[in-house]
């Protein structure tokens, strides 16, 4: 037996999926497994003309980076496929008949060249043109032609589309489970187009027949598809089916709270606004990723949860398993959710310092590889333990610790100032004899000799060891410096000081 409870998220590959999306498709997701439920990936690509390549990539593997797992859809799983609407193109002409027999839709034979006229004529006269229970009164359709011409038009290959039939002063009233009772007014509501010229459905019809054989029974979808809700609750009155619960989630606003968050805004404002990097193969554009900037998917995913939703409580840190514990539609919000890309930073700071130093470590691995650094992870975990608390992304690792891994080339002239004195080489040149005859290669013992080597020549603590920091490092940053010395091991550390020496003249 199917469970009563499925949830589906239903893109449409007409380019990548905004973060906004992927909070949709995680809310679907985290009722769906809160209820014990199904959750199913359809995707809705009716629409020949705004087909994008790699954008159903794309989408399915934004999810999979997120570890939003679907258990139907184009992975080959589930009792209910195709789940390509283009491949399921056969079945929705039937579904359409249907509509005109009971009499809810009817073909329209006008051309679009007609209707463009029509709708420029009002404009002139600062009207707007709706096809509606009004106009299709004196247009070209099969409301206002006899059968026999319907006939004769249909037999002589007419192109025609099959138009809904929005019923006159009635009001729909609905019950959105965000924003409660939702009531309409037909009169406000245009007969849309349910079977294109092109032998296609379009969205609405193809959404609602597939939500239906699909037994889908949660439509949680963004705000913008409100407005045709009232459409596709006459669509199920209409087939005499019935509809499933529907959830309308809040926009997402820019950081400034004003405003739909929109693609082109975040790498204007310097955040990405998409999951994962995208190339526009047509305007040639590109857009940063969550992923690629280095951010972890935990932390994403806990960001968008809360970017709608909160649990009622002081709580920020959730992992997957405890928001599909914590969820629940009631606790989403009806206003905007304004996104704040400095919350975004501190999450993910939060599960860097979560990770084991070996993950980290394994990271940063990769990125010194691209510099040409070869390390072996034990021994970068070294590092990784001293820089960690310093970073938001293991992409910082690098500014916190590139003096590990390469010598100075030149120094921080301001610490030179302040730091290199006259006989500063002189106690340099002195440590380096010591360093150089030290029986032992560790940071404490290293230390030691340093201190000594100060407290017998009654000098001055910070003096010595600053100095020394910036023979070593070049500035006067890092963390703990015979952590460094150690690390870079005798032969690094002599060379490094007697470079010092000789360029601080
Ligand atoms: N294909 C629609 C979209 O791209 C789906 C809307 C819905 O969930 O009904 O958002």
């Amino acid at each position: 037996m199917t469970s009563p409870i499925r949830l589906r998220f239903a893109p449409s590959p007409t380019g990548p999926l905004h973060m906004g999306g992927v909070r949709t498709a995680l809310y679907n997701y985290l009722l769906a497994k809160k209820l014990n439920g199904k959750f199913i990936l359809r995707i809705e690509d009716t629409d020949q003309t705004r087909f994008v390549s790699g954008a159903e990539e794309y989408i399915k593997e934004s999810l999979a980076w997120c570890g939003i797992e679907f258990d139907e859809g184009t992975n080959g799983k589930g009792e209910f496929g195709p789940y390509r609407q283009s491949e399921r193109k056969e079945l929705y002409r039937n579904y359409a008949d249907q509509l005109i027999e009971r009499g809810w839709a009817y073909y329209a034979f006008d051309s679009s060249e007609k209707l463009n006229t029509i709708r420029l004529e009002l404009e002139a006269k600062n009207e707007v043109f709706i096809y509606n229970a009004e106009s299709r009164k004196q247009l070209d359709n099969s409301l206002t032609l006899s059968l026999q011409e319907v006939e004769e038009k249909l037999k002589a290959g007419e192109a025609y589309v099959i138009r809904f039939k929005i019923p006159e002063g009635e009001e729909v009233i609905f019950t959105d489970l965000i924003r409660g009772e939702v009531s309409v007014k037909t009169a406000t509501l245009d007969d849309k187009v349910l079977f294109k010229s092109d032998g296609m459905p379009t969205y609405h019809l193809a959404n609602i027949v597939d939500d239906h054989l699909m037994q889908i029974s949660h439509v949680i979808r963004g705000e913008e598809w409100l407005p045709s809700a009232p459409l596709h609750v006459l669509l199920y009155r209409a087939f005499d089916w019935e509809a499933p619960a529907f959830a309308h989630l809040p926009i997402i606003l820019k950081p400034i709270g004003k405003g739909k968050l929109s693609k082109r805004d975040g790498d204007k404002m310097g955040f990405p606004v998409f999951p994962l990097k995208w190339n526009d193969s047509i305007s040639g554009e590109s857009f940063s990723g969550y992923r690629e900037e280095g951010y972890f998917p935990e932390a994403f995913v806990n960001m968008l949860a809360l970017l709608g939703w909160n649990p009622g409580t002081e709580k920020e840190i959730f992992s997957m398993d405890e928001l599909i514990e914590a969820f629940s539609l009631e606790r989403v919000g009806k206003s905007g959710s304004k996104f704040d890309p400095e919350k975004t930073k501190w999450f993910n700071q939060h599960y860097l310092r979560t990770k084991s130093t070996k993950e980290l470590a394994a990271l940063f691995q990769l990125q010194l590889q691209e510099k040409n650094i070869q390390i072996e992870i034990e021994k970068l975990g070294e590092v990784v333990e001293l820089v960690k608390e310093r970073a938001v992304f293991v992409k910082d690792f690098w500014e916190h610790s590139y003096f590990f891994f390469q010598s100075p080339q030149e120094f921080n002239p301001q610490v030179v100032k302040k730091r290199w004195k006259e006989n500063t080489a002189g106690f340099m040149a002195d440590l380096k004899e010591l360093f150089a005859t030290s029986p032992k290669w560790e940071s404490e013992y290293l230390h030691d000799v340093a201190a000594d080597y100060i407290q017998k020549n009654e000098l001055g603590f910070g003096m010595v060891m600053n100095a020394l920091r910036l023979a070593i490092v070049g500035d006067g940053i890092g963390p703990d410096l015979f952590k460094i010395i150690a690390f870079i091991g005798k032969e690094d550390c002599l060379n490094r000081i007697d470079f010092a020496i000789s360029t601080l003249k």
